[in-house]
């Protein structure tokens, strides 16, 4: 991957308007001898951004832009971008809850069950919700304001970014929790919480993206 310079950056613009176009009319454009353009048209079309068509012009290759983030989003998993989940008791109080999100500096909390099994999400939303009302926060436990199980949309190590991506854009939601699958004697699923997966992870993984390709 290159870093492109401010005329091939602006070379690209202009094919994006103008699509398909020559060589001839970009350097018009630019106010440039056709002859100075040549190594920039030949760098843009051989990395790929390009595409050259005889007696036509240039046009924009499409992998170039929205194809290529979606590959490389469908190549990473939510192993690799997941942080560690932040996970109270269903029996604590609302108040323990909120001192929570502020001492794991958290946007949402994940509650389990006696068991350790996932039962509810609790967001910054919730808990401003409890002012609206006359809860006392101090004894009221906080599965009484979670989202509770089945309600509950998780991701799992082995999805790729791209779905998790997807199921947060959807359900307007700003994480997700990263779940293991059980089956327990009964016959009913239970999910254990092995990490989380959020708004910022994934801006993460986009920074790390462009530094890459800076570097490269
Ligand atoms: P905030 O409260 O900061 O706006 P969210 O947008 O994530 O955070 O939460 C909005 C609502 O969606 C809250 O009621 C919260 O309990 C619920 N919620 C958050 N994450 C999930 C999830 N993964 N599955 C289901 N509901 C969720």
């Amino acid at each position: 991957m290159i870093e492109l310079t401010e005329r091939q950056g602006k070379i690209l613009d202009i094919v994006r308007k103008h699509q398909p176009i020559t060589g001839e009319r970009i350097a018009e454009i630019l106010d440039v001898t056709r002859a100075a353009l040549r190594p920039d048209l030949a760098v843009l079309t051989m990395s790929g951004y390009l595409e050259a068509k005889p007696r036509v012009g240039y046009t924009i290759k499409s992998e170039g832009g929205q194809g290529a983030i979606k590959k490389i989003l469908c190549q990473y998993r939510v192993k690799d971008v997941k942080s560690m989940p932040v996970v109270i008791k269903d029996v604590s109080s609302i108040y323990d809850a909120i001192v929570t999100l502020f001492t794991e500096d958290a946007g949402t909390i994940y509650v389990t069950d006696r068991d350790g099994y996932l039962a509810g999400v609790v967001s910054r939303k919730d808990f401003l919700k409890t002012t609206l009302g006359h809860i006392d926060i101090y004894k009221v436990p906080v599965s009484v304001i979670m989202t509770r199980m089945p309600n509950i949309i998780v991701t799992t190590p082995d999805e790729t970014v791209i779905e998790a991506v997807k199921k947060i854009v959807e359900h307007e939601i700003d994480s997700l929790p990263v779940v293991k699958k059980y089956i327990d004697e009964n016959g009913d699923e239970k999910l254990e919480v092995v990490g989380r997966i959020t708004k910022t992870n994934i801006a993460r993984l986009l920074l790390d993206l462009a530094n890459q390709k800076r570097e490269g």
